[in-house]
Parts: C-alpha cells; structure tokens; sequence
C-alpha cells in the first residue's frame, strides 16, 4: 500500500525532477551561476537578450533602428528576395542568447528546448497561429550520429507541442552530406548547401498547397534555410516562415 502512495503522479514527477536535477544542476546559460529552478538564464543575463521587436522588415524580419512605417522592407529583401516568405527570430545571436543556443547544440542542454521553443512561438506570432504543420531543418543521419540529437529537430518539436500543431519531422531530408557551414563564406555556404535538401518521395502532400514552419536554431547566411525552402516550394509549399531562436546580424539597420 505504502507503494502506491509513494508512486502516485506527483511524487514521480517530483522524483523525475530530482534526478534531472542531479544530472543538470540547475545553472544560467549565460553566466553560470546556480539559479533555482530550470529558467535557462538568470535575471541579470535575461535583461541583457537582445529581443528582436518590431519595428523590422516584414520578409527578413531585420530590425530597424528608426520605424519607417507598417509593412516596409529592407534594402537586402527587396535586392535579393529569399525563397521563403518571412524570416523571424527571438532574439540577436550574442550573450546570453548565443549561450543558450550553445548550451542546447554542444552541452546536452535538451532541457532548454522547451524554454527556448516558448520564446519562439511568442516570436513567430501569427505566422505560426495560420500554419498547418512545423517542421526542422534535417541533419544528415551521420552527424545526427556524431552529435544524438538534431538541436534544431528538439525546437521545432517543442515548438509544435505547444502551438498545438502538426510536427513533420520527417518530411525533408538531407540528401547529401555538407559540410560544416561554420567558417565558410556566404558564397561558400551557398555552394555547400545547394540542393542538399529534398522533400521525402511519399511525402509530397505533407508540403503541397501548406503553411509551413521551419526551424532552425540560428540564422546566419540564410543559406540552409534557403535550400530547405527551395525543396519545400518545389514540392508546392503555400507559404513558409523561417522561425529561428537566433539571428546573427551586428546592429539594427
Ligand atoms: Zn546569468
């Protein structure tokens, strides 16, 4: 009897806790100083995020220093439209933001995801309310090996619990190993990522006519994201939004 009463949910959730707690003592991303419970940051590198608010370009989601009125683009989105409909992220890629993302891609971090998935779905407002499905940038299957979990597939799969939304994790699919686009030029990482990505054959309907999401976990050069689009477009996407928890870009423009 005693059994039972100590097994009932609450206890097991409370003793799930303990034990995560043991494996991931609670500390900021930022700084690392012990925080209480598993917010990611502290208070002090919270204040420190650099939110991306409006105003910002309506395609490429840049923020703008001076608001130029509703529905303006940038420079950059109207000289070079992207294959995707819109870009939109959380918060600019340093401090405290870039720590996290670092955390969850190289330090196990997989309990930030829920957290960091929170701030997207704030960031990807009505884009992700009007979608029908939220899907990952892929990672080839050796990597996926290499590192046990895509970051990018843990967000995107948070992201969609919580928005309450079909989650496609395997409707695109790398159909060519790259390189690591880290260090290499814009026009590089053009070259090592084009035609990389493909809609998987039999999954055709998952893409044609829809709304959809992709989630990546930083954007840089756009060009992964790029490609992904093209393949989700060629298949007949309706409508994509990149959702991304950060993006790099130096000052508002
Ligand atoms: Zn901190």
């Amino acid at each position: 009897m005693h059994n039972l009463v100590l097994f009932n949910g609450p206890s097991l959730r409370r003793a799930g806790r303990l034990l995560r707690d043991l494996v991931y003592p609670p500390g900021c991303s930022g700084c690392g100083i012990r925080i209480g419970e598993h917010g990611g940051l502290c208070g002090n590198c919270w204040v420190t995020v650099r939110f991306i608010e409006r105003p910002f370009c309506e395609v490429l989601g840049l923020p703008f220093s001076h608001d130029p009125g509703p529905g303006m683009l940038c420079a950059e989105a109207i000289a070079h439209p992207p294959p995707f409909d819109r870009l939109r992220a959380v918060a600019i890629h340093d401090g405290p933001a870039r720590a996290l993302v670092h955390s969850l891609k190289y330090r196990d971090r997989g309990d930030l995801a829920p957290l960091m998935a929170g701030w997207m779905l704030r960031a990807g407002g009505e884009a992700i309310a009007a979608c029908d499905a939220i899907l990952p940038v892929p990672l080839h299957r050796t990597r996926l090996f290499t590192r046990k979990f895509n970051q990018s597939a843990e967000l995107a799969r948070h992201l969609a619990r919580l928005a309450e939304k079909p989650y496609l994790p395997a409707t695109l699919a790398r159909i060519r190993r790259t390189s690591q686009q880290v260090g290499l030029t814009a026009l590089a990482r053009q070259d090592n990522v084009r035609g990389a990505f493909a809609v998987r054959a039999g999954r055709e309907d998952e893409v044609f006519g829809r709304r959809l999401v992709l989630v990546d976990d930083v954007y840089t050069t756009g060009a992964t994201v790029a490609a992904c689009a093209r393949a989700l477009k060629r298949q007949g996407a309706a409508d994509i939004t990149v959702l991304t928890f950060a993006m790099a870009i130096a000052e508002p423009i």
